[in-house]
C-alpha cells in the first residue's frame, strides 16, 4: 500500500479527517498518523508537493492543514500560494478547531466518534449513579472550547466525562 501523503511503501491505517464530512477518512502510513497528531519533521512532507493535486477531498485537505503547520519553510509556504481548493474543501481544512488536542488519560489523541473506557468510577453528578470503571462509551464527543472535557452516553444519559479518565478503545 503506498501512502498518499508521502508515498511510502508501507501498511497504512485509517486517520479520521475531523471537521468535515462525518466518518472521512484517509489511510496513511505510520510515520504521516505519528507526525500529525505530534510534532511533524518539515523533511518527512516534501510529498505534499504532489499529495495536494490529489482528487480525494480528505487528501487535499491533510495536505492543505500539514502545509499551514510547515509554512515557516519557505517550500511549504510556495505551494500552500499553488494550492487551490474548491470551496467546500478550503472550509473543511480551515476547520481546525476539530484538528483534537483532546487527549486521554495517556496521551493518545481522541477523536469524536471514538470509543473510550473509563479508567475508574465516575460519580455522575445530577445522574444520580456512577459510571463505573470499565464501562465502554461508544461514538464520544469532543467538547470545543475545553479539551479536558468529552461528552459521550453512559446509562442513556448524556454526560460530560473527564479527558484524564479515560483510555481510547
Ligand atoms: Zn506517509
Amino acid at each position: 500500500m503506498t501512502c498518499p501523503l508521502c508515498s511510502a511503501e508501507t501498511p497504512l491505517s485509517t486517520y479520521l479527517v475531523e471537521g468535515g464530512p462525518q466518518g472521512a477518512s484517509v489511510d496513511i502510513c505510520a510515520i504521516c498518523l505519528e507526525q500529525i497528531s505530534g510534532e511533524p519533521q518539515p523533511n518527512h512532507w516534501r510529498g505534499l508537493a504532489s499529495a495536494m493535486w490529489s482528487e480525494e477531498a480528505p487528501v487535499q485537505v491533510v495536505a492543505a492543514r500539514m502545509l499551514k503547520r510547515l509554512s515557516a519553510e519557505g517550500w511549504a509556504q510556495d505551494l500552500l500560494e499553488q494550492l487551490y481548493l474548491d470551496e467546500e474543501t478550503q472550509a473543511w481544512a480551515d476547520n481546525v478547531a476539530a484538528e483534537s488536542d483532546h487527549k486521554d488519560s495517556n496521551g493518545v489523541t481522541l477523536n469524536s466518534g471514538d470509543t473510550v473506557v473509563l479508567i475508574k468510577d465516575l460519580p455522575v453528578k445530577g445522574g444520580g449513579f456512577t459510571a463505573k470503571r470499565g464501562t465502554a462509551v461508544r461514538g464520544i464527543s469532543l467538547v470545543q472550547d475545553n479539551v479536558e472535557h468529552i461528552e459521550g452516553r453512559v446509562e442513556g444519559q448524556r454526560i460530560v466525562i473527564l479527558t484524564q479518565y479515560v483510555k481510547k478503545k
